[in-house]
């Protein structure tokens, strides 16, 4: 097993190196089995029954919005692959229990020609992640298009795994949702009905197998600030957001982490959190590029974003937890 894993590495290293990296769109797509995880709707690494179990706290990392080709219109991508080989070294330094990447891994569609070659950097920078830290990836609305499709969710598919699922980590269990189909699921309607009779389920499971907490990952925030604001471009649409939230507070989910505003936000729906997190990639605003740290203990968890210049060199999960 390490020995296929160091040769596929390899072979990713080796047919996604090129001398200038912005342009050949014909770098080949090798997909690395830390990529395959996300699979049959749950996340393979994590042995279901074992992480049902609470051990002990831990910490895990949330980027957001790597967007391979933003800073340049899809032209090339040095900046942000420099940013994420910088959010690669405090990942491989800090050691969390796990990485999520909460969507727009790339900049370019699948249907656009640049795609391949800002998926295949993806891979590569982020194939260096030491091999025993998992990383989850989230699709996003550039990942899948802003109308989504059975054909751009296979093509997301193909190289990140299944677009929702679920997986339990050390007691917590951890929902990822497609919120393109919530954003906009004219494209696939079949989509959002399965993975909103999937959800039902997932929540009903996690409550009677007593979850430590229950939290939810996607790509677009459900609002920004406030639970009923006006429907707008970064936000899910009233019409889907209004009965989504009311089931997430029943179930008593503690919080949804989301992308897509390239700067943080930070809401609440009655005891649920709503944490929009700035992105890996190009900032929108006044947060710099970074990623959140989130610690979570028994009872509680607490999460902060830190700029990429101004992360801590460890982090102390034996400090006491805020009520
Ligand atoms: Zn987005």
């Amino acid at each position: 097993m390490r020995f296929s894993q160091t040769a596929i590495l390899f072979f990713v290293t080796f047919a996604t190196c090129v001398p200038n990296a912005s342009g050949a769109d014909e770098i080949p797509v090798v997909v690395d089995e830390r990529f395959t995880q996300a699979e049959n709707r749950t996340f393979k690494t994590f042995d279901p029954q074992l992480e049902q179990t609470w051990k002990h706290p831990f910490f895990f990392m949330q980027l957001a919005d790597t967007q391979y080709g933003m800073f340049t219109g899809n032209k090339g991508f040095e900046k942000e692959a420099a940013l994420t080989q910088q959010a690669v070294e405090h990942i491989n330094r800090l050691r969390p229990r796990f990485v999520i990447v909460c969507g727009d891994l790339t900049n370019a569609e699948p249907k656009h020609a640049r795609y391949r070659a800002q998926v295949a950097q993806y891979h590569q920078d982020f194939s260096k992640v030491d091999s025993e830290i998992p990383l989850v990836c989230v699709c996003g609305n550039h990942d899948i298009g802003n109308r989504p499709t059975p054909k751009s969710i296979a093509s997301y598919q193909e190289n990140f795994g299944d677009d929702y699922f679920s997986f339990w980590v050390n007691g917590v269990c951890n929902i990822v949702l497609n919120s393109s189909v919530l954003k906009d699921p004219t494209g696939a309607p079949d989509v959002l009905a399965a993975q909103q009779t999937w959800l039902d389920q997932q929540l009903r499971d996690a409550q009677d197998a007593k979850a430590k907490h229950i939290l939810l990952f996607q790509h677009h925030p459900l609002f920004l600030a406030k639970e009923d604001e006006p429907d707008q471009y970064f936000n899910i649409p009233l019409e889907r957001r209004t009965s989504l939230l009311d089931q997430l507070k029943q179930a008593e989910v503690r919080a949804v982490f989301a992308g897509h505003y390239h700067r943080n936000a930070y809401g609440r729906a009655g005891a649920m959190e709503m944490i929009t997190t700035g992105p890996v990639g190009r900032p929108l605003g006044k947060d710099p590029s970074g990623f959140r740290i989130v610690t979570v203990h028994e009872k509680n968890i607490q999460h902060k974003y830190y700029g990429m210049d101004d992360v801590p060199e460890k982090i102390d999960l034996t400090k006491p937890a805020k009520p």
